[in-house]
């Protein structure tokens, strides 16, 4: 069976007081729920404190970044070895909102990624469409680029190392959300891609869904067979919405391996 995961994405949220907050309110919350996984991504400044306060619990953390090159001259760049200084268990990469404002591609996700495993972090990847190429129904071919960008470059056997998340961009902080089917079918279609390449690898890797997961939505969503959890936003930032969609999570039926 693969275990849900609900991954938190503060983005370029928090304050070392709220963070403790809120961060204890999360560790309270999901204390005890032992069916599925439970992290937080936050801003790389308060990595040290999630570190401390997160040790010992359930909850694991991560980076929402890490640079595709090692170490050099990257002013105010990130690298997958600093982060795991930290003990982050995961690292998001290539956030639609990192390709959109920073230019990533797929060829730096790939080398990004590769780093992240070598450094001994788990990468989460993310893909989706924009409004204009699903308005055009293309969905399947932007995602498949996205894949096949990273998998040329990285291999299959180094993805079975790899989270992924199916985040539409119109879905992204936007209050709209796919709906549970819209989104079963677009991860059927990725786990189906990836097992032309390798069926244990797409039997096994977990596909998280992204945008706007809500405690209302979330049960409906994670019910579906190739959804593995959330990546979530907005609803990160309050706990009681959180808890909510981490309890979920802990409570539907983890998805057989099966493609
Ligand atoms: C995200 O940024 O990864 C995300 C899913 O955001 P939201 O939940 O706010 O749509």
């Amino acid at each position: 069976m693969r275990r849900k995961l609900v991954v938190a994405n503060w983005k370029m949220h928090g304050n070392l007081e709220r963070n403790k907050l809120l961060l204890r309110e999360v560790v309270a919350g999901v204390r005890g729920l032992r069916n599925a996984d439970f992290a937080v991504c936050v801003p790389h400044p308060y990595l040290f404190q999630a570190q401390q306060l997160l040790k010992g619990t359930n909850v694991a953390w991560g980076a929402q970044n890490v640079h595709q090159s090692e170490q050099g001259a990257y002013t105010g760049a990130v690298s997958a070895w600093m982060v795991a200084d930290f003990g982050c268990t995961y690292a998001i990469i290539s956030h639609s909102e990192r390709r959109g404002q920073f230019r990533e591609t797929n060829e730096s996700a790939a080398k990004s990624m590769k780093l992240a495993i070598k450094a001994g972090l788990t990468p989460i990847y993310c893909m989706g469409e924009t409004l204009d190429e699903y308005e055009v129904g293309v969905t399947e071919a932007v995602v498949a680029s996205q894949l096949d960008g990273v998998l040329n470059i990285v291999g299959i056997k180094l993805l079975s190392k790899v989270v992924f998340a199916y985040e539409p961009v119109w879905a992204i902080g936007t209050g709209k959300t796919a709906t549970p089917s819209q989104a079963q079918a677009v991860h059927e279609f990725i786990r189906g891609r990836v097992a032309k390449h390798d069926l244990e690898v797409a039997a096994n890797m977990r596909i998280l869904y992204g945008g706007s997961v809500k405690a209302a939505n979330a049960a409906q969503l994670f019910v579906m067979p190739d959804i593995d959890g959330g990546l979530i936003g907005s609803a990160s930032l309050a706990s009681d919405e959180f808890v909510a969609i981490c309890r979920a999570a802990n409570q539907a039926p983890g998805s057989k391996k099966r493609v």
